[in-house]
């Protein structure tokens, strides 16, 4: 499972085409893609491209929780989504924090979540893992991918955010070390959470939000405004 770059529309974007191909529709925006306004014709035209019937996008807060998305859910406050509709996209926005996107092919339901260093600390990608497996998906056979991010070369973190993973639990390996600076690494922090539960297969797009300025926004880099659009859905 390879992560390509591929355009539909106006939306440029990231994926697995793999993933794709097996009924998972999903994509992590680039910056040249619009930006998304529920209900606005940017709206209107990312449903038509995709071929979705509506969209969920959260008022995202930094914690951990996780939402089934049943009929006709619109707004909700949290930061993971979990979808078992068909072509009903769930929508997480970022700009520097890891979205990750959990598909169990062949069974109706596929999540995503917003992790920064706060929901990765809570353990939200784990919870949406758990969640998953209570609705019939079996751990083993879930499909991982975790999208553009900023990275261990760029993620440099003071001595709170070390304290609190170093207390978390977390190993030795969700840290680089230069000099000085301690860097987090978000993505090992993620796939060590997700190895220790049993998941298999986990997909790693190897982007870095902060390195990349030409591809994705980044709050770190003084963009305070943007945001990247990642979304996942089940093709109907
Ligand atoms: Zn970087």
């Amino acid at each position: 499972m390879k992560f390509e770059i591929a355009q539909k529309g106006d939306w440029s974007y990231y994926s697995v085409p793999g993933l794709e191909a097996a009924g998972i529709v999903h994509g992590f925006f680039t910056r040249a893609s619009p930006s998304l306004e529920p209900y606005g014709k940017d709206g209107r035209a990312f449903l038509d491209a995709f071929g979705l019937r509506r969209f969920v996008v959260m008022n995202q807060e930094h914690g951990d929780a996780i939402h089934v998305i049943r009929d006709g859910e619109k707004a909700v406050s949290g930061d993971g989504i979990i979808i078992i509709e068909k072509n009903v996209a769930g929508i997480i926005k970022t700009a520097d924090c890891l979205p990750v996107i959990i598909a169990a092919p062949g069974l109706p339901m596929a999540g995503i979540v917003h992790a920064g260093w706060r929901g990765t600390v809570r353990r939200i990608s784990l919870k949406a893992v758990q969640k998953m497996v209570e609705l019939g998906a079996k751990i083993e056979d879930l499909v991982v991918l975790m999208g553009p991010s900023i990275s261990s070369c760029c993620y440099e973190v003071k001595e709170d955010v070390y304290s609190i993973f170093d207390n978390g639990g977390f190993s030795d390996r969700v840290f680089r070390k230069a000099g000085d600076a301690t860097y987090l690494d978000i993505r090992e922090a993620n796939r060590e959470l997700l190895l220790r539960e049993g998941v298999k297969k986990i997909y790693d797009s190897n982007l870095c939000t902060y390195c990349s300025d030409r591809l994705f926004a980044s709050y770190r880099r003084g963009e305070r405004g943007s945001r990247q659009i990642n979304f996942v859905s089940l093709k109907g």
